[in-house]
């Protein structure tokens, strides 16, 4: 009895369960129309995931597989017209990462326009995610909080990792995050040297200029498209980058978009790259010298972060997308598509810098992009579809919790307060004030950097949620202590920086087209 092995656009791992021996069953990878155009997706990350599925493709039928690669309508479509021209009876699946496609697969077996589908765990021993769905999710059951450093020590006992042999957190604590928040210093990082396109994705490149969709630069792609080439980015990153990761991790630098960080989130996404072997890799970095608050941040990144919003995704869909436990509801400015409208240097840097590569290391994204976001009332879900949009290694289950969760604090179970941020912060962590219009020591007038001003508005704002909380009362008292007509002037300020804000042109959207 003919099955069907489907490979998801994620799933490009010659190891998993999903494949059958060579030569025994056919198996299919889909390019779909509908989702590549459902939002306006940075252009490179089209190339990287049409060439990334391209190489896999050519991967496995140099092992002997049976593959077609077939451009459709949309995922179904193509599952369908393959399933019924090759007489399948079953189509066998990885679980897919994103609900849209989980749904569309759902109801496709279930109104019989696919055969049986046989479904393969995402997670566990030999796939994407270090624990199965079931653990992730079950991981919340019977707690009150849900908050990520308490899966991160979970998942620290579960796997052992960085334990000491009497069960204790290696270095006595869990977390180092403290010993990694150094400003930017005189260091600078090592030339940043990426993956050339070879023919493959050169192709990859024509086809989506070819389209004329989609946002951001085309030109300069140099992401890893295959497991070799992810292994020579991740080599490279050890070999010149690891040591100054932990130390400026959360640094921001005018001009350097990739600092020490690691660029294999993306290549993790799609599944060039283990999350199990990338662990392991860190474990003998660390051994062989790589300081252990470094290695920590890493390891929390991966077996922390990553593992953590797939559980919270998967917990909380659909209800996730509409969540807005702050009732924000102003639309996204243009500035965010066009960095270029607007004075603020951080802001302009860090959506340039997207538009440009696709790519923004996480400070970037939650302390600058995402806090502009939820110090101005951002509505969410368009906020969520920039992030999901614009960012290379961005997909439904990784950026919905992240914004929803961690940057606007919409889905307020995920910290127990929210990571609202004035200019200080930015301008102690970064040298973009210096060159900015604004001076971040300002908070009242037309100077005033934006951040200021909007950050007490924001206080005031909600203060019968946060007004009691335990680690932001002293922010009150501050307030407080403002002479009144400081007061008024700051929350004048923040209304004319809101005031000022150009939304950007509606797009049409649908989370779930795939
Ligand atoms: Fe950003 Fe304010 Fe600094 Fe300008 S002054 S770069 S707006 S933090």
């Amino acid at each position: 009895m003919t099955q069907l092995h489907f490979v998801g656009p994620w799933d490009l791992d010659a190891r998993l369960p999903v494949l059958p021996a060579p030569g025994t069953a056919p198996v299919v990878l889909i390019e779909s129309r509908a989702k590549s155009s459902a939002l306006p997706f940075h252009k490179q990350k089209l190339v990287l995931v049409l060439s990334a599925m391209r190489h896999f493709a050519a991967e496995l039928r140099a092992a002997g597989h049976d593959v077609e690669l077939v451009n459709a309508r949309s995922y179904v479509d193509g599952l369908r017209e393959v399933a019924a021209r090759r007489g399948a009876r079953s189509i066998a699946v990885m679980e897919p990462r994103e609900w849209g496609l989980s749904q569309a697969l759902r109801k496709a077996e279930a109104e019989g326009v696919l055969p049986p589908l046989v479904r393969h765990d995402d997670g566990g021993p030999g796939s994407h995610f270090v624990f199965t769905r079931a653990e992730a999710v079950g991981w919340a059951a019977g707690r009150k909080e849900l908050r990520m450093d308490l899966f991160y020590a979970f998942a620290r006992k579960k796997t052992g990792l960085f334990m000491d042999d009497k069960g204790k957190p290696l270095g006595g604590k869990f977390s180092f995050d403290a010993d990694n928040r150094e400003p930017p210093g005189d260091e600078r990082p090592p030339p940043h040297r990426g993956t050339a396109p070879d023919a493959i994705t050169q192709g990859a490149i024509d086809d989506v200029r070819r389209w004329g969709h989609g946002w951001g630069q085309l030109e300069g792609f140099d992401w890893p498209v295959s497991r070799q080439d992810a292994l020579d980015e991740l080599e490279r990153f050890f070999a010149e980058r690891a040591g100054l990761f932990g130390r400026y991790q959360d640094a921001m630098i005018e001009g350097e978009p990739y600092l020490w960080h690691t660029r294999i989130g993306a290549a993790m996404n799609l599944g060039l790259l283990r999350p199990i072997e990338v662990l392991e890799r860190i474990v003998t970095a660390h051994r062989d010298g790589m300081p252990l608050a470094a290695a920590e941040g890493l390891l929390r990144q991966i077996l922390g972060w990553r593992e953590y919003v797939r559980a919270m995704y998967w917990l909380r869909m659909p209800a996730m997308r509409s969540a807005n436990a702050l009732g924000a509801k102003r639309p996204l400015p243009v500035f965010y598509w066009e960095p270029e409208r607007t004075e603020m240097r951080c802001v302009r840097s860090a959506a340039e810098q997207v538009r440009r590569t696709g790519y923004a290391h996480h400070i970037q994204r939650l302390m600058v992009l995402g806090n502009f976001a939820l110090l101005a009332g951002l509505d969410p879900l368009a906020v969520s579809h920039w992030f999901w949009a614009g960012f290379v290694d961005a997909y439904e289950w990784v950026e919905l919790p992240n914004v929803h969760g961690m940057a606007l604090f919409a889905d307020d179970g995920f910290t127990t307060k929210p990571y609202a941020a004035s200019g200080a912060y930015i301008h102690r962590m970064s040298d973009h004030c210096g060159g900015c219009r604004f001076d971040p020591k300002r908070r009242t007038g037309p100077d005033a950097c934006p951040f200021n001003p909007l950050f007490w508005s924001f206080l005031v704002r909600h203060r019968e949620r946060f007004g009691r909380h335990p680690r932001l009362g002293a922010l009150y008292r501050t307030w407080e202590r403002f002479a009144e007509t400081e007061r008024a002037a700051i929350l004048t300020s923040a209304d004319a920086v809101l005031a000022g804000l150009t939304p950007a042109e509606a797009y049409r959207f649908d989370d779930d087209r795939c």
